[in-house]
């Protein structure tokens, strides 16, 4: 451990922000240094190839992939990783899938090596879907977007439930904290709490239940192009063989 560490209680930890650009998800690398192992948050399983040597190139062993809810939009990587690199999946007990290695609720703490992340169940857009903390950030899947939040018409969704979530798991964190979302459609890679408070439109300046209920209500959203290859895909933890979904 370094003097600033020490000073602050905050140790160094390799992190990445990779972005899948077909479907705009971000998939982010979480490493410690001392150790050498590493957790993946929401990996897509047309990049695995792509994690593999990255994880090679900075000599990571990875132990989990995280997965921040079952989703509907891309194939997760976790099962493919699973055969090849032996990690164990991490998905919330509430997902409604059995293929992970380890199913988790709120306030579990997951530790590889010095890291230490914090399970904060945040449902409304899935019923299982989890935010992670790690220090001084948050990622925050679909929950909850750089102005913007997840849809809750469909996958158990819920704007009430997603409003409380946001309130009282997110926004309750430290105003500094960092937020990486699990997509973004605009070229924006991370928030904070403090912004995300005063500027989501959906959200921001104490916009009520009743307000965000509303606009979600009216979104009026096409679905997903890869909905029906993912979804099914997922709840087997992505799948060993055929990742690469049919357009749709
Ligand atoms: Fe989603």
């Amino acid at each position: 451990m370094d003097f600033f560490s020490i000073l602050t209680g905050v140790l160094p930890v390799i992190f990445r922000q990779l972005f899948e650009s077909d479907t705009s998800t971000y998939t982010y690398l979480l490493g410690c240094e001392r150790s050498r192992r590493a957790f993946l948050i929401d990996p897509v399983a047309c990049e695995v190839d792509a994690y593999i040597e990255l994880l090679n190139e900075i000599g990571l062993t990875l132990i989990y992939t995280l997965e921040t809810h079952v989703h509907a939009d891309h194939i997760t990587g976790s099962g493919l990783l699973r055969e090849r690199l032996g990690s164990r999946s991490v998905v919330h007990r509430d997902a409604g899938t059995l293929c992970p290695d380890l199913l988790v609720t709120d306030g579990v703490l997951l530790q590889v090596g010095d890291i230490d992340i914090l399970v904060r169940h945040t449902p409304g857009h899935t019923s299982g879907c989890t935010s992670y903390v790690l220090q001084d950030r948050v990622f925050t899947g679909d929950s909850l977007f750089i102005g913007g939040c997840g849809r809750t018409d469909f996958q158990q969704g819920d704007a009430g439930v997603l409003y409380d979530s946001i309130h009282e798991k997110l926004f309750t964190l430290p105003p500094d904290t960092l937020v990486y979302p699990g997509h973004d459609y605009n070229g924006n890679t991370v928030s904070t709490i403090r912004q995300e408070r005063h500027k989501n439109p959906r959200l921001g300046g104490g916009k009520t239940r009743e307000e965000f209920i509303a606009i979600m209500h009216d979104l009026q959203l096409a679905h997903p192009k890869y909905i029906h290859e993912a979804i099914p895909a997922n709840l087997a933890c992505g799948g060993s063989t055929d990742t690469t979904p049919s357009p749709g």
